[in-house]
């Protein structure tokens, strides 16, 4: 296998992921990050975010003299006498309080790749971004690229999911190559080979639009569960046969279609929010997109309608918040749901109580007026009502009966339907769960 000189810009969930398993199958990968605290971190061998199983790749590729850290670009690009021939982007791209994308980021990296590169490089968008990004990053390089350097724009989206990020990353279901360049594709090809997947060339816009698609779409399935759950409870039906019927057709699949009280993190939100900008920029009104994400925000307030059914006045009353990253084996806390269920809480005046596994430092500096206890039965302690917000295993695991002895009123609003309602029933809890009875 030939050794590809890779630099990656940007150490996040996304960059370090990628940095860290690029190198982990033989290619020699300098990361770079503009948060100096972040490489300080890592050049320590301490993790800067929480993944399962990322440390052990880190550590093992850096052992092996394939893995670096930097804070500056122009030091990657040219590393140690080895001069990069790719260099992935994987900054973030924030939404714009009108939805859109905030590329700047973006537009600040080519810049300075664009400045420092000094031979043919294969500039790869790794970032989600909106189609026709990889235009403006093509004119970016051109302005700034020292004349006669060649380079390729690429657009090569991560479909990685956090928590499962290192697996998801050496054995995805596909690598997607938009280039309209066939010396970048075979690049390209190079680099994933070890991944022994299918690989997808395509052109650079419907590469950007794929990422943007496929997200959509999915958060399009687990709306559509959350309204199907809607018409289970008010009919009596169980939103999980529901879905098993359902996601025994082929044609549908059984996965992403869990009811629960709504998709966060800082892929699903962003995405579809972008692209429905997008759509409306175009002069297309992509309306489906709207009500997904409608359907979502109304499942947020799923928890306050069903605390308010059981616990009549909020006012005063202790609500117990188990859960705040967005899914579990994270501790990703942007856009979380815990974020807008704590605000709905909150106004309406309940106090309360929260707890995450992991989550907790993130949670810190976004959640006010709330108080952090040290773990679950901390939380739940006199607690008027219990909420399952995330479903980490040690949340399943809990031994009911404590949890009912803890709690003031044996009320339990699960928004992961991680119990079973019979048994929680026969423990003499009251119980709300999402879609079933
Ligand atoms: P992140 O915030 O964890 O990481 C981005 C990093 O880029 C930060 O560490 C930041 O300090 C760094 N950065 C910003 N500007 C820089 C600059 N000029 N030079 C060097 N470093 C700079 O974000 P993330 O979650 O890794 O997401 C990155 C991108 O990948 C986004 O576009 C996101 O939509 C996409 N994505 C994310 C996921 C996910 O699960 N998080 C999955 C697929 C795609």
């Amino acid at each position: 296998m030939k050794s590809v000189n890779i630099c990656v810009v940007g150490t996040g969930y996304v960059g370090l992921v990628t940095g860290a398993c690029l190198a982990s199958v033989g290619h020699r990968v300098v990361c770079v990050d503009s948060d100096k605290s972040k490489i300080a971190l890592l050049k320590k061998g301490k993790m800067p975010i929480y993944e399962p199983g990322l440390e052990e790749v880190v550590s093992r590729a850096v052992k092996a003299k394939k893995l670096f850290f930097s804070t500056s670009i122009p030091d990657a690009i040219n590393h140690q006498g080895h001069r990069v021939e790719a260099v992935f982007i994987a900054v973030g791209t924030p939404p714009r309080s009108d939805g859109s994308a905030d590329l700047s980021f973006v537009e600040k990296v080519a810049e300075q790749v664009a400045e420092h590169m000094t031979g043919y490089t294969v500039i790869a968008e790794k970032s989600t971004v909106p189609v026709e990004t990889g235009e403006w990053v093509h004119k970016t390089v051109t302005r700034f690229a020292a004349p006669g350097v060649e380079f390729d724009i690429v657009s090569n989206p991560e479909f990685l999911r956090e928590g499962s990020a290192v697996g998801d990353f050496l054995h995805p279901d596909r690598v997607v190559v938009g280039t309209n360049s066939k010396r970048a594709a075979e690049l390209m090809k190079l680099i994933y080979a070890p991944l022994k997947c299918p690989i997808l060339i395509t052109d650079v816009k419907s590469s950007e639009l794929i990422k943007h698609a496929s997200n959509s779409f999915l958060a399009a399935k687990i709306s559509f569960i959350n309204a199907v759950a809607n018409i289970c409870e008010r009919t009596g039906a169980n939103v999980e046969d529901v879905a098993k019927g359902m996601g025994m057709d082929k044609r549908i699949g059984a996965s992403f279609l869990k009811a629960g009280i709504g998709f966060g993190g800082f892929c699903f939100p962003k995405d579809l929010e972008a692209f429905y900008w997008i759509s409306r920029q175009k002069g297309y009104d992509f309306d489906m997109l709207r009500a997904v994400k409608e359907i979502n925000e109304d499942q947020k307030r799923w928890v306050v309608r069903r605390a308010e059914e059981e616990l009549w006045n909020l006012g005063g009353k202790t609500v117990a918040l188990l859960g705040l990253a967005f899914k579990p084996e994270t501790d990703d806390m942007r856009f979380a749901p815990s974020i807008d269920i704590v605000a709905a809480l909150k106004e309406r005046g309940a106090k309360i109580k929260v707890y995450d596994p992991v989550a907790m430092p993130n949670a810190r500096k976004l959640l006010g007026g709330v108080t952090f206890c040290k773990n679950a039965q901390e939380c739940m302690k006199d607690a008027d009502c219990l909420v399952i917000v995330t479903e980490w295993a040690e949340f399943k695991n809990l031994d009911l009966e404590k949890v009912r002895a803890l709690l003031r009123h044996p009320i339990v609003v699960d928004g992961r339907n991680i119990f079973e309602p019979a048994r929680m029933r026969a423990l003499g809890f009251a119980y709300k769960s999402v879609g079933r009875q």
